[in-house]
């Protein structure tokens, strides 16, 4: 790693100041912080809400809109959006609408209600997958994939690529290459890791290679990988992909987690990506849990005849009792009828582009030979010079104390900026004003840290 034309001894100077500056700015975060210590390890109530920002935990008072204040009256407009789980934006009026209604009219069953075909229909067509299945979270749906999967092909290994994330499943959490994969975090299961092969993105003969043994059920990926900056595909990766994965009798996932709030239907939609299932969740539910994922018919008519009941032979593991609540499934039906128009994508792809086309005139200003990222509504900096094909040069892409530097000094200046792996990112919720506040701190912290 290293950024080209930033001044380290500078860096390191403002990250000083600007920390101490963060801490007198939030006094009755620190004291709760104080108070959580005692029941709550870290003092966060889940543990990455410490570990993704590097400093004090802020205790959060209220959002609206594309923006939240904390418990000291800060605001701060958010190009985070709780890692792209709230895309819509603080408390939108047509989801608040419809979660407090379905709250009062009860908010779980364990039965289905219509809204749950209304969502399934409607997804069907932007996405282009008939059946779906409903769970609490992207990494419960990715898991079930690979174990319908499993069934499907009768085969146990999975397929990812480096600079994958797919949520908490051991299978996934892991390091590797296409030797083999061993747990990346503590915890998680060796035998588990051990069925999972990492490997290049954009590199059609190491999947060519890999799937040639037959012993793999799924290949899971995102269409652009997100979580290590943006890694796009190639011109002709993902059609590769599907042929490969075709001929070798592998099925294919796109985890559109991210990505499905990055254009009408998805990536999958937009790009007209022929796939076997794909995975939504996150932004979908506003914050409440929810998430999905499609199946072609022919992976539909199998699941359908394993389907687990109660009494009776072992069906496919999946589900759970909160899983497809009413209240979830109101809260994603707004969502896509409410917010996520095709007039509302193509706002937010303007803005998007307004970031990015900003990003790249402040660099050129500060004389950086840096990309902004562009996809959609996400946008991101590059630190070399040209937009990385693999997880190698997407870490050379990017600087952890340029990241950290970056985030306290944007907090201090009203604005909550992406974790380390990801955007900034323009939301459903957010204005080109926000947008253009969004570039005039950056101006401000990149005469900071440039050298010269
Ligand atoms: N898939 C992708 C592509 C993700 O980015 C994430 C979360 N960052 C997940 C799955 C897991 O989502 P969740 O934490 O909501 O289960």
């Amino acid at each position: 790693m290293g950024a080209r034309g930033l001044d380290r001894k500078k860096l390191a100077a403002l990250r000083v100041r600007e920390a101490e500056a963060f801490a007198a700015r939030i006094p009755r975060s620190a004291a709760l912080e104080a108070r959580a210590l005692d029941h709550l390890p870290g003092g966060v109530p889940m543990a990455w809400m410490k570990g993704l920002y590097r400093t004090p935990p802020l205790f959060i008072d209220r959002g609206k809109g594309a923006s939240f204040i904390d418990v000291d009256g800060n605001r701060y407009l958010d190009f985070n959006v709780a890692d792209l789980s709230m895309t819509m934006g603080y408390g939108p009026a047509p989801i608040v609408e419809a979660v407090a209604g379905q709250m009062a009219r009860g908010a779980h069953f364990l039965l289905p209600v219509q809204a749950a075909v209304a969502v399934a229909e409607e997804l069907s067509r932007r996405v282009g997958l008939p059946h779906w299945q409903f769970t609490l979270s992207a990494s419960g749906a990715n898991a079930e994939v690979l174990r319908i999967a499993r069934v499907a092909t009768g085969r146990s290994k999975l397929v990812v690529f480096g600079g994958h994330y797919h949520g908490h499943i051991d299978e996934v959490l892991v390091d590797g290459d296409a030797q083999g994969a061993r747990p990346a975090l503590l915890g998680l299961s060796p035998e588990a890791a051990a069925s999972t092969i990492v490997l290049p993105f954009n590199d059609l003969e190491a999947l060519e290679a890999a799937l040639r043994r037959q012993d793999v059920a799924l290949v899971l990926t995102e269409p652009a990988l997100t979580n290590c900056n943006v890694i796009l595909p190639q011109p002709d990766f993902l059609a590769g992909v599907r042929a490969v994965t075709e001929r070798h009798g592998t099925l294919l996932c796109y985890d559109e987690a991210h990505t499905f709030q990055f254009a009408f239907g998805g990536l999958v939609g937009a790009w007209n990506l022929e796939c076997d299932f794909v995975v939504l969740g996150k932004g979908l539910g506003t914050g409440v849990s929810f998430a999905l994922y499609g199946m072609s018919e022919s992976i539909a008519t199998l699941f359908s005849r394993h389907i687990d009941v109660d009494i009776g032979p072992a069906g496919i593991a999946t589900g759970g009792t909160t899983y497809a609540s009413a209240v979830a499934v109101a809260a994603a039906e707004a969502a896509l009828f409410g917010v996520l128009t095709p007039e509302a994508h193509g706002r937010v792809t303007a803005l998007g582009n307004r970031l990015a086309t900003g990003l790249n005139a402040l660099f050129g200003k500060h004389r950086l030979d840096w990309i902004a990222f562009e996809l959609g509504p996400r946008s991101g900096y590059c630190l070399v010079p040209a937009l990385p094909r693999t997880f190698e040069e997407a870490v050379a892409s990017l600087d952890y104390d340029f990241i950290d530097t970056r985030r306290v000094f944007m907090a201090n200046q009203g604005i909550w900026d992406a974790v380390a792996s990801a955007g900034p990112q323009a939301s459903f919720a957010h204005s080109a004003e926000d947008i253009d506040a969004y570039l005039s701190a950056a101006d401000e912290f990149l005469g900071a840290v440039v050298s010269g």
